[in-house]
């Protein structure tokens, strides 16, 4: 018997789930899980995974050459609306409960698939994130790639620092970053790079501006994609000397992470880790200036199931990436927040990240 491809195995394994939701078949409209069902990575498609594991993967004419590429199931070019060929397919196929992505389809699509189906054919929703679930435990080569895409990462910030000089803008930082991580080959952020100075550290989410890094705290959280695969790290740095407050501030988050870090292991619970953060940042008394979750999954999606907060109870396996990155924000002073990408191990978990996390302080 021929070895099977990786998507092969993929939809063999989404297919026991269609078989399980008694379905006969699963339309996937996610272009994420279209790719990680099929390796195609065009702009548009929708997938017919049937309960046996046969797929039709269902684009238009500008990608006839790539998907014949990069897919090795049945492809359909539509020359009208995709959903006018999946009716025609499903027609043709006899197909009766069709479940479809309940998270990934909107209102006018699901109308439109109504529409268009056979009158014995039935749209009803899967589990939410079903096909997300499967991508949580990353195989040999997501791990592969998800590395190159951290260490592209840490290689990036690296060159960008050698930028660093006070009076540059945030967004010239940040362009600098996204500049550096192209040429290293990454084909894009992974989201948009977040270069917070002094008080801006105090939103989690900056948008990098106009304003001068001057001496004091400067945030970066940046991520990159590389062959599709992302990454994802935050790391301060002080320009010129730190105060009591902020070595303080520092050491608490610090020592949340590697407490969080300390915790993963194959079995525990995401929202254990989530509370080994918080734990220490009380011991510390700044567990009310952690207003975010510790981490969450990532792969070829930046935010991916699961999500390491108080209410997720998903076990730990071998093979999940997860990001462990607790934060303190103070309004009016500034924020910290110290970010790694680990992988969930045997025995516990390897830390991606190669960069440093010691307090850095840098000449004004
Ligand atoms: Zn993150
Ligand atoms: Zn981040």
């Amino acid at each position: 018997m021929p070895k099977l491809t990786t998507e092969q195995k993929r939809r063999l394994r989404a297919a026991e789930q269609v078989q399980a939701l008694k379905l006969d078949a699963l339309l996937i409209t996610s272009l994420t899980n279209v790719r990680y069902m099929t390796g195609f990575t065009g702009s548009s498609a929708n997938v017919l995974l049937y309960r046996n594991g046969r797929a039709v993967l269902f684009t238009d004419p500008r990608y006839t050459v790539q998907s014949k590429q990069q897919v090795d199931c049945k492809i359909r070019i539509a020359k009208g609306p995709l959903t006018a060929a999946i009716a025609q397919e499903a027609a043709r196929t006899r197909l009766g409960r069709i479940g479809f992505e309940p998270e990934n389809i909107n209102l006018a699509r699901y109308e439109g698939f109504t529409k268009a189906l056979p009158a014995r054919a039935k749209l009803t929703a899967a589990p939410e994130g079903l096909i997300g679930k499967l991508r949580m435990v990353k195989d040999a080569g997501e791990i592969a790639e998800i590395r190159k895409a951290v260490d592209l990462n840490s290689r990036a910030l690296e060159k960008a620092l050698r930028r660093l000089k006070t009076g540059i803008t945030e967004s010239e930082l940040a362009a600098e970053i996204d500049y550096q991580s192209r040429k290293l080959g990454a084909s894009g952020p992974a989201f948009d790079t977040i270069v917070a100075a002094g008080k801006r550290a105090a939103l989690p989410h900056a948008r990098p501006g106009k304003t001068k890094i001057g001496p004091g705290m400067l945030l970066i959280d940046m991520g990159a994609f590389s062959n599709g695969y992302a990454s994802d790290m935050t790391r301060m740095v002080h320009i010129g000397a730190a105060g009591a407050k902020y070595r303080k501030a520092y050491t608490a988050v610090l020592e949340a992470q590697l407490a969080a870090i300390a915790a993963v292991k194959p079995g525990a619970t995401a929202d254990a880790i989530d509370s080994a953060a918080r734990r220490t940042l009380k011991k510390f008394g700044l567990d009310r200036e952690f207003i975010h979750s510790t981490g969450h999954g990532l792969g070829l999606e930046i935010h991916e199931p699961p999500r390491l907060g108080r209410t997720d109870q998903t076990p730990l396996e071998t093979g999940m990436a997860i990001t462990i990155e607790p934060g303190v924000y103070l309004e009016g002073w500034g924020g910290i927040r110290i970010e790694d990408t680990v992988l969930v191990t045997k025995t516990g978990c390897e830390i991606l990240t190669p960069t440093p996390k010691d307090l850095v302080e840098t000449a004004e």
